[in-house]
């Protein structure tokens, strides 16, 4: 299925179908299924609204492990057709540990090629392109803007073939979006559709929404189940509870001043090296992933290579600066989450060995053979095996110039793949994700504390991947001073 609708949509689409191609007497036969053509072409505003999970990507305990879920209530998606324009608001609440904001309500919009967020005041702010393209894609994956957008005349539909009970029909948009709709033989209703995109860490990704429970709303026959999945991972199973077909959608326009502004971009990376020890520097600046840098006799080791490739390569350069000379050849990656494998397939680019907890390494060996052919990173552009070295319940990387100890995190409710590192002569601990002088919440900082007590170490300060430098009694004094509040309510997210 995935190799067959990825084939579709990597297709150039030569022709367009006539009324009389077998393309359109699939959506023509959809679209009566649904409630006649006329009728369809004749809506202008779709409400939906609605409930269910929503996994959180790329962040379970162990890679095999089920994802976090954010419970989605609140939903409402209202999309105005004929301007183009989609509002979509929701309340989620996170049903797992988390260190932030655990119930966050986020309101996104989008009016032609131009999205924004509203926070809680109602107050809008731009987003990027990347974001409006991802929710103009987003509001095709419904059975009535696919069918809309198929029976478009400048939308083009092509490789229409069969597979065991569906129908398949390769759709591109006047924009040049592409998209799979297979619908389903018997009942001509649309099953499914489908649409690439590119993942940083997974690659060229397959999104199918699948749609099921039609029921007649007002003389369409309408979906009360989306269920959207991306790659092989769930990503939202929206459950309906009521639908409103042209009901007064309001003024879904994005704000004069939100048009008028620039797109954000991503602000540049920077990259800076504070000596925080001898042979030992913190890679921070931009953003609040950063790396540590260790100096042995005849090579260097990175912890963390975090986020992405462009973060990694930074990184990576920097540490090579600091200790011109000296070979980098090594990158331990604390554990498998998305945020801190995402340089993972740079460091394999670039020569390093990758170190890393044992559970990650068949999770790590599927990253680094997956397919980045949207984006060509520098591992597709230049294939390079992976050398790695799996850690069990500790490892001690030592030479006359330094020693690291590695040590696997036991028992923690969110981190089952974790490594996080010591180094005796300084009592100096490095870590991500046990704690965070930022964080508002310290759901797992008796873990944290237990892990430390556990191996026996004396620790003086803390050089983390997020947040600040701290002494470990600082440490201390800010998880003893942070209430754990459970419930609080921030803006729109990304
Ligand atoms: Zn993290």
């Amino acid at each position: 299925m995935r190799l067959g609708i990825g084939t579709i949509l990597a297709a150039a689409l030569f022709s367009g179908a006539c009324a009389q191609s077998p393309e359109m007497k699939v959506i023509r036969a959809a679209a009566g299924a649904m409630g006649g053509k006329d009728r369809i072409q004749a809506v202008k505003t779709l409400v939906i609204e609605g409930e269910g999970p929503a996994p959180n990507l790329g962040q379970n305990v162990t890679p095999d492990g089920d994802l976090p879920v954010w419970m989605v209530t609140e939903f409402k998606r209202t999309i105005d057709f004929a301007n183009g324009r989609m509002r979509t608001q929701q309340l989620r609440t996170a049903q797992f540990l988390f260190a932030l904001a655990t119930v966050q309500r986020q309101n996104q919009g989008l009016d032609g090629d131009v999205a924004y967020n509203l926070n809680l005041d109602g107050l809008a702010t731009r987003a990027s392109d990347a974001a409006a393209k991802d929710r103009r894609i987003e509001m095709l994956h419904h059975p009535l803007t696919i069918l809309r957008a198929a029976l478009d005349p400048s939308t083009k539909l092509s490789s229409m073939h069969q597979q065991p009970t569906l129908d398949v029909v390769g759709i591109v948009t006047a924009k040049g979006d592409r998209l799979v709709l297979t619908v389903d033989r018997t009942t001509h209703l649309p099953a499914t559709v489908s649409s690439l995109s590119y993942n940083e860490n997974l690659g060229d990704v397959l999104t199918e929404t699948s749609f099921s429970d039609y029921r007649d709303v007002g003389g369409l026959e309408l979906p009360f189940r989306l269920t959207t999945k991306i790659d092989k991972y769930p990503q939202f199973d929206l459950h309906v509870s009521k639908y409103a077909v042209d009901a007064d959608a309001g003024d879904l326009a994005a704000p004069e001043a939100v048009k008028s502004a620039a797109p954000p971009v991503a602000p540049p990376i920077s990259v800076t090296a504070e000596p925080v020890g001898k042979g030992i520097w913190w890679l921070a600046g931009s953003g609040n992933h950063r790396s540590i840098l260790f100096e042995f006799d005849d090579h260097l080791t990175l912890f963390e290579v975090p986020l992405n490739e462009a973060r990694s390569l930074a990184v990576i350069a920097k540490a090579r600066s600091v200790v011109p000379g000296k070979p980098l050849t090594q990158a331990i990656v604390s554990h498998h989450h998305f945020d801190h494998s995402g340089g993972l397939r740079a460091a394999v680019a670039e020569g390093l060995t990758i170190i890393t907890y044992r559970g990650n390494v068949e999770f790590f060996k599927d990253l680094v053979a997956r397919k980045h052919s949207i984006v060509e990173d520098e591992l597709a552009k230049n294939p390079k095996s992976m050398n790695i070295i799996p850690v069990d319940d500790e490892l001690t990387l030592k030479d006359s110039s330094m020693e690291v100890r590695l040590y696997h995190v036991i028992d923690n409710p969110r981190e089952g793949t974790l490594l996080f590192a010591y180094v005796p002569r300084d009592r100096l601990l490095v870590q991500a994700d046990l704690y965070d002088s930022a964080w508002t919440q310290h759901p797992w900082a008796d873990n944290f504390r237990w892990n430390l007590e556990h191996r026996g170490l004396k620790v003086d300060k803390d050089v983390p991947v997020h947040g600040a430098i701290q002494s470990y009694a600082d440490v201390l004094k800010t998880i003893a001073s942070t209430t754990s509040r459970s419930t609080q309510t921030a803006g729109a997210g990304k």
